[in-house]
């Protein structure tokens, strides 16, 4: 096992890696700008090197910076947490040209799935389905446009290099097709860099239901069952549970199955996620696998009582899996939501400010708070607005639902205004109660849920 790793991320999720690191006797380095000076990751980590200014580009996605801080402290590892360089093939390369070990897949896993299309391409000789569409090489705006009247509309356009929720267009009607096409390859340009496009049929009321895998680098691969994560405010995740509610045994293997062919297909190493939608009549199609931990995995963690960065680290290390498929089983139910800084109010516009106040509910067997801030913090513009994630467990999931509602009620912070009454107002809704929900669930209900 390494004696020292870095980790190249702030945080919740710095803190989160740092804490297993230390259960396992691992040291740890921080890397901070200058907005995290006082930062809690910072402060965890056995030491902490500054990298530069408080714009990501200036520091956490600066790859120079952050090898010359693993070298400088001599850190066999870095964990990439999510987001940032996580899901970045040049600076997973670079660490291995610097003989670091990146904990995560290889390279040439992170460049395969790094495109919608080319991941879509590769699954699909896998055996792995796919939600009908075209995501070939050829622009040709005909072809795309052929394609979408052939499969009819709804159709949607996604940019091939899009993520978070960015990047997508629906269109309802075959006169919309042109202009919608030159909107989307403009957004695309702008926000990515590339406006290559895939389209593909638009499911009016699918589920998001993820399956979390893991593969060691001896050939061994599991799945660690799957998340719900319908419950999204414009394609981006607010709400996560394990497991996914009115779940069958045998589409959980059918889906568990299917993601491990994924993972396998392009040698994968590591936690990985691939994300299917599951349509009304049951059926599921593959849209992307993400190549690093999750924003969500704690409630994969709460119901199979793992430690997933525990795992990672393992892998990372030569270790073989630490438990067999039919070693896994699924206990009780749990449920995340991410606590945002953002006023629902208003947009759900970033907030910023600073943390006058905070008391948060007690961690227990049921509750658990992943976060990166401390009363006195600041929320700066700089990063992701989200400051916490609160997960709570229960042995099902009405009981899991009661214990939300409870510990965001016990959630107080003051100062900078959060998305927490918005949360429980949502979590309190009987349809959410009786989980009849997809993933429009918050824009059919926002009159009521604002
Ligand atoms: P991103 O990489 O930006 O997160 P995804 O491809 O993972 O994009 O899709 C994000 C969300 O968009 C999904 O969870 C789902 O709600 C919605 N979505 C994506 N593809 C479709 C589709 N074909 N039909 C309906 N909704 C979709």
């Amino acid at each position: 096992m390494f004696t020292k790793i870095l980790i190249a991320n702030r945080g919740e999720i710095a803190c989160r890696v740092i804490k297993t690191a230390h259960q396992m006797g691992i040291r740890t380095v921080a890397v901070y700008s200058d907005a995290d000076r006082n930062a809690l990751h910072a402060a965890m980590a056995d030491e902490a090197v500054h990298i530069g200014g408080s714009a990501a580009r200036d520091s956490y996605l600066d790859i120079d910076k952050v090898i010359a801080a693993a070298k400088q402290t001599g850190a066999q590892a870095i964990h990439p947490g999510y987001g940032f360089l996580s899901e970045n093939a040049a600076f997973c390369r670079r660490c291995a040209a610097e003989n670091i070990v990146f904990i995560g897949p290889p390279t040439p896993a992170i460049e395969a799935m790094g495109s919608k299309s080319a991941a879509k391409q590769i699954m699909e000789k896998a055996g792995v389905p796919l939600v009908p569409g075209y995501h070939g090489d050829d622009q040709n705006p005909e072809i795309i446009r052929k394609a979408a009247n052939d499969m009819g509309y709804p159709v949607l356009l996604k940019a091939t290099a899009g993520g978070g929720g960015k990047g997508m267009r629906q269109v309802w009607r075959a006169e919309e097709f042109d202009s919608a096409l030159d909107a989307a390859k403009r957004e695309a340009m702008n926000g990515f860099g590339d406006d290559t496009m895939l389209v593909e049929k638009y499911l009016t009321q699918p589920r998001h239901i993820e399956i979390q895998v893991f593969c060691d680098t001896h050939g061994n691969a599991v799945y660690l069952f799957e998340r719900d994560c319908s419950i999204q405010r414009r394609h981006q995740k607010v709400i996560e549970e394990a497991p996914a509610p009115g779940m069958s045994e045998t589409l959980r293997a059918e889906m568990g199955e299917a993601a491990v062919r994924a993972a396998q297909a392009i040698n994968y190493v590591g936690a990985g996620t691939v994300e299917f939608l599951l349509d009304a009549d049951g059926s599921f199609y593959f849209m992307e696998m993400n190549t690093r931990l999750q924003v969500e995995h704690p409630v994969t963690e709460m119901i199979t009582g793992l430690d997933l960065v525990e795992w990672q680290l393992r892998v990372a290390a030569g270790d073989v899996l630490p438990l067999k498929q039919n070693e896994l089983s699924i206990n009780g139910h749990a449920i995340e939501v991410r606590i945002y800084a953002e006023d629902p109010s208003n947009e759900f516009l970033p907030q910023t400010g600073t943390i006058r106040f905070l008391e948060t509910p007690a961690d227990s067997d049921h509750i658990r708070i992943d976060t990166g801030v401390a009363e006195g913090d600041e929320v700066s513009v700089f990063y992701d607005p989200m400051i916490a994630k609160l997960i709570v467990w229960d042995n099902d999931r009405q009981h899991a639902l009661r214990r939300l509602g409870g510990a965001l009620k016990e959630y107080r912070l003051n100062g900078v205004t959060t998305n927490i009454d918005f949360l429980y107002t949502l979590c309190q809704h009987p349809d959410f109660a009786k989980a009849d929900f997809d993933t429009g669930f918050i824009g059919k209900h926002e009159e009521q849920l604002l």
